[in-house]
């Protein structure tokens, strides 16, 4: 049971095979389809309490947030955002504050200047187009100012429990590639392989499970592949033998 159609994600043509168990894109490589399954389980097993580890209580809290993270450590943007939470509770007093100010709270998180134009450009947006609330749609999140599709992603999974897309951050590329999900290079085309690989429900821990294996086990630099959980499961594509 053969055939090939255009994938309703990206239009790429697909090729499946049921009673052969594998699903391919011509833009990737073949990956047997109970190999999807057994790193579902392999991952959820490995790390059972896998979250979103930027601290936030509320979507604005994590668009701000995930926003200071860019080029920083979620570790280091947790430090800054209790104070800075506490000063701002709107979008429109983001909004409103003295530059300067918001420059100063979140200096440590780098590229200081640029993020507080960037939180304030989309809170004004916030405050003046959605009545306050974050909107909780791809099209309206992605059309803030300097909001992309993997920010959004991060909202939307993470403060609305919507899967429209897989997160793909500098791990989940890296990992991505290395396990043989993928073999395409940039962010927008590595997430529509994911996204015709994995099932719906499990985008948004796929990705945290990814980053988390990313940040704990396959480094950029000297992955653990010998005690490695995934070894098995695992192509190991680019990685010194
Ligand atoms: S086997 Fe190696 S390359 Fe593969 S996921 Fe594990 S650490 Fe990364």
């Amino acid at each position: 049971m053969a055939g090939s159609s255009p994938c309703s994600v990206s239009g790429t043509p697909t090729f499946s095979c049921v009673s052969h168990g594998f699903v391919a894109n011509f833009s990737g490589m073949a990956i047997k389809a109970p190999s999807i399954s057994k790193l579902v389980t392999a991952l959820r097993k490995t790390y059972p309490d896998a979250h979103c580890e930027l601290n936030f209580t509320t979507p604005l809290e994590l668009l701000i947030a995930t926003i200071l993270s860019a080029q920083c450590t979620d570790k280091r943007v947790n430090m800054v955002t209790p104070a800075l939470f506490a000063r701002f509770k709107t979008a429109a007093d983001y909004a409103a504050a003295p530059p300067a100010e918001l420059e100063r709270m979140i200096q440590s998180t780098g590229f200081f200047r640029n993020k507080a134009r960037a939180i304030q450009a989309a809170c004004r947006e916030i405050a003046d187009k959605h009545g306050g609330r974050v909107p909780d749609t791809m099209e309206a999140l992605t059309a803030l100012h300097g909001v992309g599709r993997k920010t959004a992603n991060v909202i939307l999974g993470n403060a609305y429990n919507k899967s429209e897309g897989v997160v793909v951050d500098t791990h989940v590329i890296r990992l991505s590639q290395r396990i043989g999900l993928t073999r395409q290079k940039t962010p927008e085309k590595i997430e529509a392989d994911l996204m015709k690989l994995v099932p719906r429900e499990q985008w948004t821990m796929f990705s945290h499970w990814l980053i988390w294996h990313g940040r704990r086990r396959c480094y950029a630099r000297g992955p653990e592949c010998e005690p490695c959980e995934l070894a098995r499961l695992c192509a190991k594509i680019g990685v010194e033998k």
